[in-house]
């Protein structure tokens, strides 16, 4: 199965989420990760964020089976061990 991007639907990750893969289902994401970042806010709301950071202790879920854990059990499953990411910087709207 190909993705909306043109990559398999089990191909390793290789950007944001390298090396990640749900320890339950075995999803390459997309994840939910409670993450840092810097935001530009107004009084009446978050216009952009940037420089999300988050690392091995952080709170991660798998949007397609609900799995909770820390983004260290989404790693454990590759078999590699990978230093934190800093995320690419993204546009929220
Ligand atoms: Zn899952």
């Amino acid at each position: 199965m190909r993705t909306d991007k043109g990559r398999r639907q089990d191909d390793p990750n290789e950007n944001c989420l390298l090396g990640l893969a749900c320890p339950k289902c075995k999803s390459r994401g997309p994840f939910m990760i409670v993450t840092t970042c810097q935001a530009e806010v107004h009084d009446d709301g978050i216009e952009d964020t940037s420089e999300h950071e988050w690392d091995l202790h952080s709170i991660c879920s798998c949007k397609a089976c609900k799995y909770t854990g820390k983004v260290d059990d989404f790693e454990a499953t590759c078999g590699q061990t990978l230093k934190p990411k800093k995320a690419k910087k993204v546009k929220v709207k």
